[in-house]
């Protein structure tokens, strides 16, 4: 069972996201991610949507995503966020 210092943040997550598909996340930071999808369905459905991106894109690497690239994801997860959520 995750504790809840060991809870992801849906920022975090999206932070390791890219990482995540990759699969180069590390087991314990996999298992984090993972239970934060168990209980988070924006984030699952976030995930989803990446995963869509990037097959239609047609490429992800380490080199091909620099922080301007998660700046990138992190300003549209805020925008999806609001989209869902009203804040
Ligand atoms: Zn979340």
């Amino acid at each position: 069972m995750a504790t809840v210092e060991e809870d992801l943040s849906c920022q975090e997550l999206v932070e390791l996201v890219t990482a995540y598909l990759e699969m180069t996340l590390p087991p314990l930071e996999q298992a984090r991610f993972e239970a934060h999808l168990a209980i988070c369905p924006g984030c699952t459905n976030y995930l989803a949507q990446m995963r869509e991106t990037i097959r239609l894109a047609g490429m992800l690497s380490e080199e091909t995503i620099p922080d301007d690239g998660k700046a990138k994801l992190l300003d549209a997860f805020r925008t999806w966020k609001h989209q869902h959520t009203g804040e």
